[in-house]
């Protein structure tokens, strides 16, 4: 039965800090998306890929043997990456919130990320964002980086191939070339699929986004009012702010 002071004391709790799992094939705009919504509500963004490439860039032990894995489209073990996202989780910096990009990936992944979030105060939403196949291939092969900042960019918004931040020349994805995207594509397919029917299983919302024709100012619009539907109102940060993330 519902009193007084439950009423009231319902009313006063702190809201449950949102972790958002950025689900969807390569290329949906996982990366794209997650900097923007970083940048809008001060979460950090963790990206899975991001951190391996950082390792292999460093040339640590964990990075030269990852590399090869990543350029053949592959995945890495399971445990290897989950230990990577628990120790990156514990960072105080994820206390109000979240944006885990890329993870998990897997069945195993996904039940081991809904036994972390137990006895946790998170609230966890899994954004899917959707894409048809022939504009993710579109994007891919198009796709540039800057190796400076991280600056996500395509070729055909982009063609003098500078990254509009810091000058700096973008870079092709060692597997974003023809014959790894497919693989990835396969590997999304017969593995990471099934994550989100999973979670779901678990309790966690999914939350399916149509993004194939809005630009990612759009996407990260759509995104943060379906996350104010499911979880109520939130802090934002200016939203001029947010078009650095290009
Ligand atoms: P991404 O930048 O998310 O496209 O990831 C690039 C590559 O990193 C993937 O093709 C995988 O080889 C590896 N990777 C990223 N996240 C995971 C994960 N959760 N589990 C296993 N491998 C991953």
């Amino acid at each position: 039965m519902t009193t007084f002071h439950t009423e009231i004391a319902s009313k006063t709790a702190p809201k449950r800090p949102l972790a958002v799992l950025l689900f969807g094939a390569p290329g949906s705009g996982k990366g794209t998306t997650g900097k923007m919504l970083a940048k809008l509500t001060g979460w950090p963004h963790l990206a899975t890929g991001d951190l391996l490439r950082e390792q292999i860039a460093r040339k640590t032990p964990l990075g030269l043997e990852m590399q090869s894995i990543l350029a053949a489209g592959q995945l890495a073990p399971d445990e290897l990456v989950s230990r990577m996202v628990w120790d990156r989780l514990s960072w105080p910096d994820c206390e109000n919130g979240f944006l885990l990009d890329g993870f998990p990936r897997t069945i195993p992944q996904a039940e081991g990320l809904a036994r972390w979030f137990e006895g946790k105060a998170f609230r966890p939403v899994m954004i899917h964002l959707w894409v048809e196949y022939n504009e993710i291939l579109r994007r891919l092969t198009g796709r540039r980086t800057c190796p400076l900042c991280g600056a996500i960019y395509h070729i055909e918004s982009n063609p003098s191939g500078v990254c509009e931040i810091d000058g700096a020349e973008l870079r092709t994805r060692d597997d974003d070339t023809e014959q790894v995207v497919l693989a990835r594509l396969q590997t999304y397919q017969s593995q990471t699929w099934p994550v989100a029917e999973t979670l779901k299983g678990r309790g966690i919302a999914v939350e399916a986004i149509e993004c194939g024709e809005m630009d990612p100012e759009g996407v990260a619009d759509r995104i943060v009012s379906r996350l104010e539907r499911v979880a109520g109102k939130f802090e934002k940060r200016n939203s001029k702010e947010i078009s650095g993330a290009r």
